[in-house]
């Protein structure tokens, strides 16, 4: 095995990828964990966890920072670099390209690789880009502070960063496209308790505006009427969801409408010796303690799998005894 080649090749270091590589080098394979940023995923992007078992709360990038000290105890080497491709070879092994450097070869590879925020694919969405439209509370609320804010959507995202939001801002308004939420009802139960949260449902965005390079409002349309309206905000956050980060197998691998993708029970994609945990993966929910419990699942089969390869690899080739 040249010094470019693993057992387990991990891509993308959140609660999934960290959890894998524990397991991955606990079992002694030889583990690669890959990620472009800073180790934890989301969890950076998180203020408050309080739905980890063991910890009633703790804030999201110390419980990033604890697990990847935990995860890297056991052996697995990190590696920052931003992978590109990662392509089956006909002899079995995994190429994984890489942004910058050369390409390193595993026998299995665990995609952890997350998602990204979803785009409302509004106007002036990406013009007020980093300008007052923000896809992240913890990391952009506090230059909010004293403002009016807008958030959008009515997932667990949306509803509880708008209540983290309201620490810097002086009101908060919820823009929802329904009277329901898909959020959990605690967190809408929290919401309203808070004085300075607000919502508007039924209402969709139409367009960000902005005045001197920074938004200064966002139109909306009341669905059931039509009816147009502008709510003037400092800041519009936004939660509509989370977009997979799949694109980066070579070939096909089965996938849901919403591109995530399909797994066994062993969380092995429908190629061979690729596996998928986390929030590339097509599940119920995607919450931290589901992220963990499934690449323990997909590093413990992959482990399996590069053992049962190995020994049949060095399995003996049996000698015909007798015959002519
Ligand atoms: P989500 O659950 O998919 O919710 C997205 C929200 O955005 C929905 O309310 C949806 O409306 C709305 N939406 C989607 N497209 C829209 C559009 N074009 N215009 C307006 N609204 C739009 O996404 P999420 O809140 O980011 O959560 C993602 C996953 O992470 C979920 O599984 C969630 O449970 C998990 N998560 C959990 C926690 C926690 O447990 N504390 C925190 C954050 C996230 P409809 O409802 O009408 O479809």
């Amino acid at each position: 095995m040249n010094e470019r080649q693993y057992e387990i090749a991990i891509v993308g270091a959140g609660p999934a990828g960290l959890t894998a590589a524990l397991y991955s080098g606990r079992a002694l394979k030889r583990t690669l964990l890959l990620e472009a940023g800073i180790p934890g995923g989301e969890l950076n992007n998180t203020e408050d966890v309080e739905d980890y078992p063991g910890f009633a709360s703790i804030k999201g990038p110390q419980l990033a920072a604890t697990m990847a000290e935990h995860a890297l105890q056991f052996g697995a080497e990190i590696v920052t670099a931003r992978v590109t491709a990662i392509t089956p070879q006909p002899d079995g092994l995994k190429r994984i390209d890489l942004e910058e450097g050369d390409p390193y070869l595993a026998e299995a590879v665990i995609i952890t690789a997350g998602g990204h925020p979803r785009k409302l694919d509004v106007p002036g969405e990406e013009q007020f880009a980093g300008r007052g439209v923000s896809y992240c509370a913890v990391c952009d609320g506090a230059f909010f502070k004293g403002q009016h804010l807008a958030v959008i959507g009515g997932g667990d995202a949306a509803i509880e960063e708008a209540t983290f939001l309201t620490r810097y801002a002086s009101e908060v308004t919820v823009v929802h496209r329904r009277e329901e939420f898909r959020a959990q009802p605690l967190l809408v139960e929290r919401a309203h308790q808070n004085g300075k949260v607000d919502f508007l449902l039924d209402r969709v965005v139409e367009e960000i505006s902005g005045e001197d390079g920074h938004v200064s409002g966002v139109r909306l349309r009341h669905l059931p009427s039509g009816e147009l309206e502008t709510l003037p905000v400092g800041g519009v956050f936004i939660f509509v969801g989370f977009l997979p980060n799949t694109g980066l197998l070579a070939v096909h691998a089965d996938h849901d409408e919403n591109g995530y993708y399909l797994t066994d029970a062993n969380m092995m994609t429908s190629v061979r010796g690729i596996y998928a945990a986390g929030d590339v993966r097509s599940q119920l929910t995607r919450q931290v303690t589901t992220a963990v419990g499934d690449a323990t699942t997909a590093a413990i089969a992959a482990t399996k799998q590069v053992e049962e390869e190995r020994a049949q690899r060095h399995r003996p080739v049996p000698v015909a005894v007798g015959g002519t």
